[in-house]
């Protein structure tokens, strides 16, 4: 199947123009993931639960898309829900987890979580407190990283009531990785339950379920060059999740409707690839560095946010703060120029907030508002960031001539 046949040639001139540095947001499909899908969106129309022919074929194209996003995260097939992205997922952990354990437990009302986390795990947290739950929020350092001695002091003052411990893999603002394993197991010693949000870490760095001694992990297809509108939650054998969705019983009982098998057949083959080209993120790394280095060292009162440590740092994040320059402002100027960037998170942008990351990092509201996210994907190249920075600097400098306090930056 040649791709150019179905490409609206709008949308393709645009994305030669435009160069996008927006990949914690969303990353661009895969050709050979396209591909994959397409017989899934014609001929191959049955639904996987059928019993006949066409039911049987999308029924082993789940159980392979199954054991490729397995196989990522080092789970058993049999391991993996399918969801309709990293929100349903959090939500499932979250809500599920909870639903359950006063099921089995009515005193273990508590769950505990981070400050930083996507707004995907803080709303399902907030309802549930409305209806009874005890939520508590670590603070994080100034780079964005969890203490495991505040989840250690947290747990004993609720000893014996504790849910569920919730902590992100990796911050989708500044791309801090938290150390995980040893929060599990401190949530484990207490007797509850762990997940973590690994929408933006799976494919980008090694992510496994064994080492991170996790029981609950959410991933996302979008997030790795995969179709928006599908994801996976991971639960480990054994641990059991009140569903959400009530209906046929899809998804071993735990999340019914029909199966998105286009979407969950291109997941899978994104899991593949993403298994395959995770040693690239080496040279993302390196490009991600010589981006910090050029813009730290050729624009004045500018910082990198987020931890020092690179082990600790996604390899395709930068977070910076250009002081006296608002990042909305830099955000449309560099659209202009032909840069696709964010202030933070895509998704809390529709609510108009500044980042809660930042604020509970200690910024102050100055360093919130000057601040630029960029987040690099394996299609970025050298050159393209040589234009960024030459871009980046024509524009800190008018945005900054424009400022009433000019002088302060001069
Ligand atoms: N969790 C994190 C850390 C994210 O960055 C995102 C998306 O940006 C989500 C959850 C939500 O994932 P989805 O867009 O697949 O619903």
């Amino acid at each position: 199947m040649c791709l150019d046949t179905i490409m609206i040639s709008g949308t393709a001139g645009r994305n030669r123009k435009t160069v996008y540095l927006d990949n914690a947001a969303s990353t661009p499909v895969d050709d050979a993931v396209i591909v994959e899908m397409i017989p899934y969106l014609k001929e191959q129309y049955g639904n996987p639960s059928s019993i006949h022919r066409f039911g049987r074929d999308t029924g082993r194209a789940l159980q392979l898309a199954r054991r490729r996003v397995a196989d990522l995260i080092g789970a058993r097939p049999r391991e993996i829900i399918f969801t309709s992205g990293g929100t349903e997922a959090d939500n499932l952990a979250i809500k599920g987890a909870a639903l359950q354990a006063r099921k089995q437990d009515p005193e273990r009302r508590c769950i505990i979580t981070s400050s930083i986390e996507h707004d995907a795990i803080l709303e399902p947290c907030k309802a549930l407190e409305s209806s009874g739950f005890d939520i508590v929020y670590l603070p994080v350092t100034a780079d964005g990283l969890v203490r495991p001695s505040d989840l250690k002091d947290t747990i004993s003052k609720k000893a014996g009531r504790v849910a569920l411990v919730s902590i992100m893999y990796a911050n989708n603002e500044v791309g801090s990785i938290q150390p995980v394993a040893e929060l599990a197991s401190i949530a484990h010693a207490a007797g509850a339950l762990f997940h973590t949000d690994a929408v933006q870490a799976a494919g980008k760095i090694p992510v496994d379920v064994n080492n991170a001694q996790v029981d609950l992990m959410s991933i996302s297809s979008h997030k790795i060059n995969g179709p928006k509108g599908t994801g996976a939650l991971y639960i480990r054998h054994g641990v059991m999740l009140h569903p959400l969705i009530h209906g046929g019983g899809q998804e071993f009982l735990v999340r019914s409707g029909t199966e998105n098998v286009h979407g969950i057949v291109g997941f899978g083959k994104a899991c593949e690839l993403a298994r395959e080209k995770i040693g690239l993120y080496g040279a993302v790394r390196e490009l991600r560095d010589y981006m910090v280095s050029k813009v730290l060292g050729g624009i004045a009162h500018c910082r990198l946010n987020g931890p020092d440590d690179q082990a600790k740092r996604l390899p395709t994040n930068a977070h910076f703060t250009f002081y006296g320059v608002n990042g909305e402002d830099m955000i449309i100027k560099l659209d202009e120029y032909g840069f696709a960037v964010s202030t933070g998170s895509a998704c809390s942008v529709k609510k108009q907030k500044p980042s809660h990351v930042l604020k509970a990092m200690g910024f102050s509201y100055e360093e919130i508002t000057g601040s630029l996210r960029i987040t690099l994907g394996l299609q970025n190249t050298r050159e393209e960031i040589d234009s960024l920075v030459q871009a980046l600097s024509e524009i800190v400098g008018e945005l900054r001539s424009l400022s009433p306090f000019k002088e302060k930056y001069d």
